[in-house]
């Protein structure tokens, strides 16, 4: 296939995005369609160069995971065992919960096709001859979509027993969610698909030791899955064309907030934030005083001239104290209350911890948002910051799972970044700026 001219700058005239190229477009969630524009070449470029192949294709890349850790996609897919005889998995996690973050919803209803092709390439790369897609219960249309584009394919031979006649077998499966967060973890995930609760598991092991049933399990978000699709179709070399040095490729970034168009916007690794929030998103409706870079978890930073011309890399985003994430950029308006914007975040947290390790389910669940909940009310007391960041430090790297440090995220860098207002609404019992955001009311 003709490879699209690289994007080396967001702004770049050629400008054109891969991952999102037929979302909105109608139909494109058919296998009609899908073939006619080029469906199903990547896997039968990846069957014709071998497994092996495959991988080191996908670690030349320069994929990160696009999940939010940014873990080296082709690194993780080479810690499957090797003809060892057992049943290797792969897992789709589609249980895209994190707020701020809502671009595989749409690859899932708009680009099923992409995904399961994808997930073929990779099943084939780690001989992993079953997958499963987990998706979050809410969204409903998207496991509409992926389930009846899995049955198009298998229909057609390109998946199932001796898919596209390369004499692999492959298959895959639709597993809805029910709406808990937690299962977006992926060793929860597993539980989740076995039936068991939901609750993490120790890591180590990794999946790829001990996954599904026990079994070698590599698991990869939509849109890795669907960079791999990308990556096979037009080669290693043309995806790390784009980006940056240490982060290669395009990525589905979102803004939500106060802007003017707020959605999902597919740009190279390195453009800026200003570059997203005024050129892409239309620019702020008012004045805008912090973004949370990457989803709800990541540290949230006080807007600069600094911040807006950092580029959304994993490395420089990481530099500024924060983290890449998953791209979902949320913007804070000046006119809202940054403790109450911060305690939205706290109860969201508490009501989803699993409960199963005690600094979470007692110091997020229970303390923390007792205390945020004081403090709304106007019924906070001096030292109360002082015992949020007490207790923070008794649970910061002590829980189980990511779930709980993940509250912390915009519990430390708010109160780094906005003290005053914590100060203020202490010192006065009522805010410095209201507790619902002006721009809401539109
Ligand atoms: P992690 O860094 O522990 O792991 C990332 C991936 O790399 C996992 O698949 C893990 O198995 C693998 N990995 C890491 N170290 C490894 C090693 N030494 N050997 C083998 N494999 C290894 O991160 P995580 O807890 O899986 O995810 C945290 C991230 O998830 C956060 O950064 C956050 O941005 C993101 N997140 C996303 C959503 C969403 O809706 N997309 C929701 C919540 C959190």
């Amino acid at each position: 296939a003709t490879a699209p001219r690289p994007i080396t700058s967001a702004l770049d005239p050629r400008f054109a995005p891969t991952l999102y190229a037929h979302v909105g477009q109608p139909q494109s969630w058919t296998l009609d369609y899908y073939r006619l524009n080029g469906g199903y070449e990547a896997a039968r470029r990846a069957f014709a160069m071998g497994p092996d192949a495959v991988i080191d294709e996908v670690k030349k890349s320069g994929l990160r995971g696009r999940g939010g850790a940014g873990f080296p996609t082709g690194l993780k897919w080479s810690f499957m065992p090797l003809n060892d005889g057992r049943q290797h998995y792969i897992i789709c996690n589609a249980d895209e919960s994190e707020p701020g973050s809502f671009k595989d919803r749409y690859l899932l209803s708009e680009d099923p096709h992409q995904l399961i092709e994808g997930m073929l390439i990779a099943g084939f790369a780690m001989r992993a001859t079953v997958g499963y897609v987990y998706i979050r219960g809410e969204y409903v249309l998207g496991a509409e979509r992926v389930a009846r584009a899995i049955e198009e394919a298998r229909a057609a031979g390109l998946i199932g027993r001796d898919a596209m006649g390369s004499g692999f077998d492959f298959e895959l499966y639709v597993h809805r969610g029910a709406g808990a967060y937690i299962c977006g973890e992926e060793t929860a995930l597993m539980n989740s698909l076995e039936g068991l609760r939901a609750n993490p598991r120790l890591k180590p092991p990794f999946p790829a030791a001990a996954g599904l049933y026990g079994m070698p399990t590599t698991i990869n978000n939509v849109e890795s899955f669907c960079s791999a699709t990308q990556i096979l179709r037009y080669g290693a070399d043309w995806y790390a064309g784009m980006g940056t040095d240490k982060s290669k490729g395009t990525k589905l970034f979102q803004v939500s907030g106060p802007v003017a168009r707020p959605g999902v916007y597919e740009l190279p690794l390195g453009a800026t934030f200003r570059e997203l929030i005024y050129d892409f998103a239309g620019g702020p409706l008012e004045e805008i005083k912090a973004i949370i870079p990457g989803g709800s978890s990541t540290p949230m930073l006080r807007v600069s001239d600094r911040v807006l011309d950092t580029p959304m890399d994993y490395e420089s985003v990481a530099a500024l104290g924060s983290m890449l994430g998953t791209g979902g950029v949320i913007v804070i308006p000046k006119s809202y209350c940054i403790v109450n914007a911060t305690w939205n975040l706290v109860r969201f947290y508490a009501h989803e911890s699993c409960g199963k390790c005690t600094p979470c389910r007692e110091g997020i669940s229970s303390w923390m948002t007792r205390m945020y909940e004081r403090l709304v009310r106007g019924r906070g007391r001096p030292g109360d910051v002082e015992l949020i960041l007490d207790m923070s430090d008794n649970i910061a790297g002590k829980s189980f799972c990511a779930l709980a440090d993940a509250c912390l995220g915009p519990v430390l860098s708010s109160i780094k970044e906005f003290r005053e207002e914590y100060d203020h609404l202490i010192e006065h019992g009522r805010p410095m700026y209201p507790s619902r955001p002006r721009w809401a009311e539109r």
